[in-house]
C-alpha cells in the first residue's frame, strides 16, 4: 500500500482508486461533506494519482518526482483555487498556498481564516470566487495543452462561493472539457451550488473522521500525548482540521483552566473571586464566552457520564479524569443535571445580551448550590433587559 498524507475516509479513496484504476474518471466530482473531514486532501491525492508515474492500483505512489510537486503544489498541469475578497493580491494567495503544499488540512480559506496571523475570527468581506477568474484565467490555464501530457487537473475549493455569473462561466468550461481535463470541486455547503453545475458532477459524499483517526493523526503529526490529542479530538466534531486549530490555539488550554477555577471558586463561594471571574468573563468576546459555557457544558457531561457508568473511555477531557473522578468521589451528592440546565440557560442568555457580569455572579452561585446537592432555582432575567435576578 502506497503511503498518503489523506486521514481514514477509506470509502472515498477506494472509489477514487478504482475510477483511476479503470481509466474511468469522470470530467467533474463534486466532494462534499463537513468542513476538515479531507476533501481538499483527497483531491490532491486524486491529481497525484493521475499525474503519478508509476500508480498502484488507481492510487499514487507518493515517492515520484510528479506526485511530490503536485502534494507540494507545484506541478505545473495542477491548479488549486479558493475564493477570495476583492482585490486580494495575488502575494496573500500564494501565502496560503503554501501552508496548504505543507499540509492539506491547513485552515487558510479566507472565510474561515481571514487572518493569517491569527485562527479564527469572521470575515467581514465577501469571499468568493469572480467572473474574471473563472471565465478568463481558469479557462485560459486549461485551454493550454498539459505541460507534461498527461492531464490537467483544477481543484476549486469551497465551490459554493461560485455565485451566479461565476458559475455560468464554469458551467462553460464543464460543458467543452478536454479528453484529460479534471475539475475537483470542494464544498461543504453544496445545497449552495447551481443545481446545473451539480448535477453536471459526480458527487462524492465525505463524512466526519472518527474520533480515534482524528487522535491518532493528531498525536503523531503533532507530536501530542495521547490523552491530549484523545480529548482534541473529541471537541472536535469529526473535523481533523479543527482538532488542529484546538490543539495549536492557547485559547482551549487557558479556557480549560478558567472553567476549573470558576467551578472551584462557585463552589468555595468566595465572593470576591467570584465577582473577579465574572468581571474577566464580561470582558471576553461573546465567541470566547461561548467557548466557556460549551467547555463547563463538556466538562459537566463528562462527570454525569463517568458518575454513572465509572467508564473513563466515555470521557471527552480525558487528560482531566483525574480532576473528574476526585470531583465524582468528592461531590456525590452534586445535582450536575441541574448544573447542566443552569449552564445551557446560561447560554442562551449570553445569546440576548444580557450583563455578563450578573449572569455569571449568579451562575457561580447556583452551580455551588447544585454542587452541594441543593435545589436550583435557575438564572431569571425580566424580559424588560433590567439586571438579572436570582
Ligand atoms: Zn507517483
Amino acid at each position: 500500500m502506497p503511503e498518503t498524507v489523506v486521514i481514514g475516509q477509506k470509502r472515498v479513496l477506494q472509489t477514487i482508486a478504482g475510477a483511476v484504476g479503470s481509466n474511468r474518471v469522470p470530467h467533474a466530482y463534486l466532494f462534499y461533506g463537513p468542513d476538515g473531514v479531507g476533501k481538499r486532501a483527497v483531491a490532491i491525492e486524486l491529481a497525484a494519482a493521475l499525474l503519478c508515474s508509476s500508480p498502484f492500483e488507481g492510487m499514487s505512489c507518493g515517492r515520484c518526482s510528479a506526485c511530490i510537486r503536485v502534494r507540494r503544489l507545484g506541478h505545473p498541469d495542477v491548479k488549486l483555487m479558493m475564493p477570495v475578497p476583492k482585490d486580494t493580491p495575488v502575494e496573500a494567495i500564494s501565502e496560503r498556498l503554501q501552508l496548504l503544499a505543507g499540509d492539506p488540512y491547513a485552515t487558510v480559506d479566507f472565510e474561515r481564516r481571514p487572518n493569517l496571523d491569527s485562527i479564527g475570527g469572521t470575515s467581514n468581506k465577501q469571499v468568493m470566487y469572480s467572473v474574471d477568474t473563472i471565465g478568463k484565467d481558469l479557462r485560459r490555464e486549461m485551454s493550454f495543452k498539459p505541460v507534461e501530457g498527461g492531464y490537467k487537473v483544477a481543484i476549486l475549493t469551497d465551490a459554493d462561493r461560485l455565485r451566479t455569473e461565476a458559475a455560468n462561466a464554469f458551467l462553460k468550461l464543464l460543458e467543452e472539457p478536454g479528453s484529460k481535463t479534471v475539475f475537483v470541486l470542494t464544498s461543504d455547503r453544496p445545497n449552495r451550488l447551481l443545481p446545473t453545475v451539480r448535477s453536471r458532477c459526480q458527487m462524492l459524499r465525505f463524512d466526519r473522521l472518527p474520533d480515534e483517526e482524528i487522535a491518532s493523526a493528531i498525536a503523531e503529526r503533532l507530536n501530542l500525548p495521547s490523552s491530549t490529542a484523545k480529548a482534541v479530538a473529541r471537541m472536535a466534531d469529526g473535523s481533523y482540521s479543527r482538532a488542529v486549530d484546538l490543539a495549536s490555539s492557547e485559547e482551549l488550554f487557558s479556557t480549560r483552566s478558567a472553567v476549573l477555577e470558576f467551578m472551584r471558586a462557585a463552589y468555595t463561594g468566595d465572593g470576591v473571586q467570584v465577582v473577579d471571574h465574572a468581571e474577566r468573563l464580561q470582558r471576553m468576546g461573546r465567541d470566547p464566552l461561548k467557548f466557556f459555557l460549551q467547555l463547563i457544558l463538556g466538562w459537566l457531561r463528562d462527570l454525569l457520564l463517568y458518575r454513572s457508568t465509572g467508564d473513563k473511555t466515555l470521557v471527552v477531557n480525558l487528560d482531566q479524569i483525574e480532576s473528574i473522578h476526585s470531583f465524582c468521589q468528592r461531590l456525590p451528592q452534586a445535582r450536575l443535571e441541574s448544573m447542566i440546565d443552569l449552564v445551557e440557560e446560561a447560554s442562551d442568555l449570553v445569546e440576548r445580551n444580557v450583563n455578563v457580569k450578573l449572569c455569571f455572579i449568579v451562575l457561580a452561585q447556583e452551580l455551588g448550590s447544585a454542587m452541594r446537592g441543593n435545589p436550583v432555582g435557575g438564572l431569571v432575567v425580566s424580559l424588560s433587559d433590567e439586571p438579572l435576578i436570582a
